[in-house]
């Protein structure tokens, strides 16, 4: 067997460059607006992980020149006055980036929620407009973390066309819009599930295997093929044996870097690169809202 170590793709190094040529373009675009880019994350609660997010989206923000127009609404703001939230920054010039922050707690209803943003301030890309564009293959707002896998990819010239793509998991926020994103790249697209059969001999087929399950080190070597391209979207809090907490995807990095030709790390994977795609949105929303060309993908 082959016992090279697989190459790392470094989302970190790559959301890093990212952001460094949107705060350029936005120095210059900011000369003849007046304003910089706004971007609204709302969040609810007091999810600690999702906290930790919401701190690292607004501090990216203002790492390249976006403005954070943020709310911090306590775990009882009720539905009707969320939506009333959504219209305020729907109408705000200021605003071109909307996001709610998920998940929300239980009593509120996300999906009602996410349609009532503005499709054209829709950062995260899950309206179900801009969903419908990417089935169509037309301009829009794409999802983040997708877009962050595919940007990714594109980045280390990993060919798509022709080849064998398996997502594992199929949520809307990353699955389903991943796979739509795959088959626009002309991958021949395979969607694996909880339900799906001899999962092993699915993902084993795989040239480019993309895991967002949510269950840490899930893949296995036995279950990669070798020389196949891995991207590990999963983030799992675990504790180790020393009882310490840490992050870990859905791969089981140690084993599966033996097999893979290319692999994404976790942390410093696909998360920076989440963080890039929706500021990327937000410049392209604020660019385009000033009838400029949006910045390509
Ligand atoms: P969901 O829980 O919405 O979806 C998980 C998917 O995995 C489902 O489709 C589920 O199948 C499938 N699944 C679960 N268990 C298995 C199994 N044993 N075998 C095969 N498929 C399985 O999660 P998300 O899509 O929201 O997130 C997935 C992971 O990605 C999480 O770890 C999350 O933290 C991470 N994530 C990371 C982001 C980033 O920026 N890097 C952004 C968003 C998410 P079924 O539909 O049949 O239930």
């Amino acid at each position: 067997m082959d016992t090279k170590i697989a190459q790392l793709l470094d989302g970190k190094a790559l959301s890093e460059r990212i952001q460094a040529e949107l705060s350029e373009r936005i120095q210059g675009l900011q000369l003849r607006i007046g304003r910089p880019p706004g971007l609204a994350v709302l969040m609810v609660g007091d999810n600690p992980a999702s906290a930790a997010y919401v701190r690292g989206k607004e501090r990216a923000c203002t790492k390249v020149g976006i403005a954070s127009f943020g709310q911090h609404l306590p775990a009882h703001t009720t539905q009707s006055e969320l939506q009333q939230a959504i219209q305020l920054l729907n109408q705000d010039e200021r605003v071109d980036g909307i996001l709610v922050q998920l998940p929300l707690p239980d009593h509120l209803d996300a999906v009602s929620l996410l349609h009532q943003i503005e499709p054209d301030k829709d950062a995260d890309g899950l309206h179900p407009v801009n969903l419908g564009r990417l089935v169509r293959g037309e301009p829009g707002l794409r999802s983040c973390t997708p877009a962050g896998v595919m940007r990714l990819l594109q980045e280390y010239q990993i060919q798509l066309q022709g080849k064998q793509a398996v997502v594992v998991g199929r949520s809307i926020l990353v699955g389903k819009p991943l796979a739509l994103m795959l088959l626009e790249a002309d991958a021949t697209v395979i969607i694996a599930h909880s339900r799906s059969h001899n999962l092993q001999a699915i993902t084993k087929s795989a040239d480019i295997l993309i895991t967002a399950i949510g269950r840490p080190a899930f893949i296995t070597a036995q279950m990669v093929k070798l020389g196949a391209v891995v991207v590990d979207v999963g983030i799992n809090r675990i504790t180790d044996s020393m009882g310490k907490s840490r992050l870990v995807g859905d791969v089981d990095f140690d084993s599966v870097q033996d097999v893979a030709k290319f692999i994404t790390p976790v942390p410093g994977g696909i998360g920076p690169m989440t963080v890039a795609m929706l500021l990327q949105n937000t410049v392209s929303s604020y660019s385009q809202r000033q009838s400029e060309a949006p910045i390509a993908p």
